[in-house]
């Protein structure tokens, strides 16, 4: 093993020299990451997943008939367009081979830039956007300012929004959702939950928050995910009153259904203009701004699946609805219902506590400090 080559787990006797991504070993195991300098670098090719030093040159003479290819080659000589492709072309066959190498346990994982010292694979993940990978804690200012595989850049994701996703793209979350299940047995068992047993994308968002919320004790966990759950259950519910259709969270999530949306969010916030049942105003403008947060976490999530199943329409339907809550949820949702919650505040009648309240509070502080300066001074503490 080369001396600059940082192992982990059990350090890997010997390595597979072949050209082959992702050499395994039945009796090796150990996830490492090259550091900067260390030989020359290599990127894997996703079209043949051979180890390439010119992966540009590579493919174009090797691969030149795959569509993905022509398509670049095609791109004008010297555009933004074909150096910004160029230069992700990498990231895809080294994704592939990364998460090779991670469900191996076996292998060097190709990060976008080495780190200068050794440090653990295991910090390594993928960007949603252009799959490169790079240190978690590094992930964030990468995507919001220098990642040129984003489709959105308006759109200001929040640390929780991209780990989400970069976790689903890595699939932590695979197949298997190991938290849920477990809580959707503890809650009552209703319409609502029958809703949530069915749909994939809110029990992916169910087990996105679990899993990200370790500060929060269980009960408290359970209750607040639950919640947010049944939320988005209520909210789909309405969706399919609106539309008459028997519509899943994904096809919720689709441009085309922007302005029933907007409709059953009202609806689920108790909007009368929606409701036609009483003039009281929205009545829980709260709800109306929490399912907006909700709405785009599902649809980060629905993108995050999108570009790990590589399924570039189920991809394009979440950017698209994202840009187009980007573009109106404000004028149509939020800023009403944040005028609702301020109107109500200033309403509202705020009382101030009784004058004898007061003075006994006052009185009752009085003693203690005198009490507890005395057991302080005959303690000599
Ligand atoms: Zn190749
Ligand atoms: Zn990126």
């Amino acid at each position: 093993m080369p001396q600059d080559q940082v192992a982990f787990k059990i350090s890997p006797q010997k390595q597979d020299q072949s050209s082959e991504s992702g050499g395994t070993s039945s009796d090796a195991q150990g996830v490492w990451i090259n550091i900067s300098n260390a030989y020359g670098r290599c990127h894997c090719c996703f079209f043949c997943n051979k180890m390439q030093t010119k992966l540009s040159k590579h493919v174009e003479r090797c691969h030149a008939d795959e569509i993905e290819v022509a398509r670049l080659l095609a791109m004008k000589k010297g555009s933004e367009e074909r150096k910004n492709a160029f230069q992700l072309l990498p990231n895809k066959g080294n994704y592939y081979h990364n998460k090779r190498v991670f469900a191996s346990d076996y292998g060097e994982i190709i990060p976008v830039r080495r780190p200068s010292n050794p440090c653990d694979a295991h910090d390594f993940v993928p960007c949603p956007s252009c799959l490169g990978y790079f240190p978690r804690e590094e992930l964030r200012k990468h995507v919001v300012h220098s990642c040129i595989g984003r489709d959105l850049k308006s759109l200001r994701p929040t640390s929780f929004e991209i780990r989400m996703q970069s976790d689903i793209v890595s699939e932590i979350y695979s197949q298997n959702l190991k938290h849920v299940p477990k809580l959707i047995q503890t809650m009552r068992q209703d319409s609502l939950t029958m809703v949530i047993k069915h749909d994939d994308l809110i029990r992916q968002l169910g087990e996105n928050f679990l899993t990200k919320l370790t500060t929060m004790d269980d009960t408290r966990k359970h209750h607040y995910v639950g919640q947010k759950m049944r939320e988005s259950a209520r909210l789909l519910v309405q969706f399919r009153k609106t539309t008459k259709s028997d519509a899943s969270m994904d096809d919720l999530l689709h441009h085309q259904h922007n302005d029933s949306v907007v409709e059953a969010v009202h609806r689920t916030a108790g909007d009368p203009d929606m409701t036609t049942e009483d003039s009281d105003g929205c009545k829980h403008p709260s709800v109306a701004l929490k399912l907006g947060h909700d709405l785009r976490k599902l649809a980060m999530i629905k993108e995050g699946i999108g570009i790990k199943k590589e399924n570039k329409l189920q991809r394009k339907e979440a950017v698209k609805f994202l840009k187009l809550m980007d573009r109106d949820w404000k004028n149509l949702v939020s800023s009403p219902a944040l005028s609702t919650i301020s109107a109500r505040r200033l309403g509202k009648v705020e009382e101030l506590p009784d004058s004898e309240d007061i003075s006994n509070f006052s009185s009752f502080l009085a003693k203690e400090i005198e009490t507890i300066s005395t057991l302080l001074s005959t303690k000599k503490v």
